[in-house]
């Protein structure tokens, strides 16, 4: 069955969908547009304003104008208004989880289950958090009266990627919302719309003009203009490597503190002692969930040797019937790539693997379901082989994973740590000794227990090397990231 587009829904794609700037929505200075296509069939689904450096001026000095009366609330009184924010989303749910789904190509039931709710939950954690943080802390020091002070930063920076849209918008805005910041968003240019919708919703419940600010454009226009603002006060991008470091060095030069949350290679390392059948579908899960489009999933599966055929043949099982479809068809496991970009992107490491000399388990290649022949849809694919295959050490962002073998735990943790990467790996054992040594040893900034991609608000969630810089999301230390230390003092 498929969601239903509802009266909202329509409504929001037919009209231009625009910068949102002090509380208005803008056609932008040039007028310039773009598509944003429907991966699952390939069609238009709204047409939308792009903007660049022009635009960024404009929504930096609306926030700067909205941010004393803003910062100048109480904690209490900006948590009320975020969890007006929260419940006005909440109603829009719906609304919300369709957008994601159409614009991403994502199951309509992941982003009703997940994507929504957890977003806003993040929002609620925050407002939460603030009300009952001590910005002001005493220091008992020989002879001087002094405390920390903690103030919020001012205007924050927010450059986001095409694959959890709402979501990542949440966790990187919330904390700094909580804080007393005022802040402008450039989304990703692909998935721009849940973004627009939802700073629809934060204006209707309350969030005053100029505190939420978001220019639609592309990266080295908008994005670059953004990172490279001189009245950005600090900043946060989510993204590749690549484009990771070029804000890292730009924000280095203006010295100004940055966030960036990358890519990654993650490992699932699975010993011999646990139920291989169980294991393999949830390993399957892992590369299926958002069409692999997802940074800290399982792409690099260490497995015993014991297990390791056993394994692969429930893993090609389970793959072989997961069912492909349309984003928004309620039986749709696994959606589309988000773009034709992205599909030629999968495609191409594929054949790249193999002509390193992969083994191919699961060939993968192009999925076409009938009704929807023009949408970026692929097969999952498994190859193995060598560690030092292009598939095993890059990060590929489609439904695909590289087999490795290993005899035992050092032999494991060495193949996992042999890459730059640094953002999540996980371990699969009954013995929990075991696996929490394995953990320990596994360098990256989350390991995890007998699961994959496990998020909670309240479990520090970040990158090193590679994979991120600046102290992660979703916790408590996010929150006092975007506060700046002061110390008061006076000698006696
Ligand atoms: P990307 O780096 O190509 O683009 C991300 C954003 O940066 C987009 O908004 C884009 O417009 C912008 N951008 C591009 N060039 C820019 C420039 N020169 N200056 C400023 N901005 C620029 O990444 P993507 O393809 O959108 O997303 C996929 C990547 O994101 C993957 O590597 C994935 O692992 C990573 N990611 C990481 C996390 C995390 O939490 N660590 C979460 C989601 C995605």
């Amino acid at each position: 069955m498929n969601a239903q587009l509802t009266q909202n829904v329509s409504k929001f794609l037919s009209s231009p969908v625009q910068h949102f700037i002090g509380g208005q929505f803008k056609p932008g200075a040039g007028g310039a547009t773009a598509r944003v296509l429907n991966p699952s069939d390939g069609s238009t689904l709204a047409t939308v304003a792009m903007g660049g450096a022009a635009e960024i001026d404009e929504a930096v000095a609306a926030a700067w104008k909205a941010y004393p009366a803003w910062s100048a609330l109480s904690p209490n009184e900006r948590a009320v208004k975020l969890h007006r924010f929260a419940e006005q989303l909440e109603k829009y749910a719906a609304d919300l989880a369709l957008i994601e789904s159409l614009d991403v190509g994502k199951a309509i039931t992941a982003a009703e289950g997940f994507d929504v709710p957890f977003g806003i939950e993040c929002l609620r954690y925050f407002a939460d958090l603030s009300a009952h943080a001590h910005y002001d802390v005493p220091l008992a020091i020989k002879n001087i009266e002094a405390r920390t002070h903690s103030a919020p930063y001012g205007v924050c920076g927010y450059v986001f990627p095409w694959n959890f849209p709402f979501t990542l918008l949440l966790w990187g805005i919330a904390p700094a919302l909580a804080a007393g910041n005022t802040v402008v968003v450039k989304p990703s240019e692909v998935t721009p719309l849940s973004s627009v919708f939802a700073a629809r919703l934060a204006a209707e419940a309350g969030i005053p003009d100029g505190v939420i600010n978001l220019v639609i454009g592309e990266g080295p226009s908008a994005g670059a203009a953004l990172a490279s603002h001189r009245k950005i006060k600090r900043m946060s991008f989510t993204g590749s490597p690549d484009v990771g470091k070029k804000i890292g060095e730009v924000c280095g030069r203006n010295l100004v503190p940055c966030k960036l949350e990358l890519g990654g290679k993650g490992a699932a390392v699975v010993f011999d002692d646990l139920d291989v059948e169980a294991t393999a579908k949830k390993l399957a899960g892992a590369i299926t969930l958002n069409t692999g489009q997802v940074c800290c999933t399982a792409t690099r599966w260490l497995v015993h040797e014991k297990i390791y055929d056993e394994l692969v043949n429930k893993a090609v099982a389970a793959l072989k019937e997961t069912k492909i479809g349309a984003g928004t068809d309620r039986e749709t496991q696994m959606g589309p790539l988000v773009s034709e970009t992205q599909r030629r992107r999968v495609l191409r490491y594929l054949e790249d693997g193999v002509r390193q000399g992969a083994e191919v388990i699961l060939p993968g290649g192009n999925a076409v379901p009938s009704g929807h022949e023009n949408g970026f849809y692929v097969q999952p694919s498994l190859l193995a082989g060598s560690p030092e295959n292009v598939c095993c050490r890059e990060e590929i962002f489609g439904p695909s994973a590289f087999l490795l073998k290993f005899k035992d735990e050092n032999d494991a943790v060495d193949l996992v740590n042999r890459l730059d990467y640094g953002l999540a790996n996980s371990v699969w054992s009954s013995d929990l000794k075991r696996a929490a040594r394995v953990a320990e040893k596994m360098v990256a900034g989350n390991s995890w227990i007998n699961a994959h991609n496990v998020f909670a608000y309240g479990l520090p969630y970040g990158g090193i090397n590679l994979s991120g810089f600046g102290g992660g999301v979703n916790s408590p230390q996010t929150f006092f990231d975007y506060l700046r230390p002061q110390t008061i003092a006076r000698p006696l």
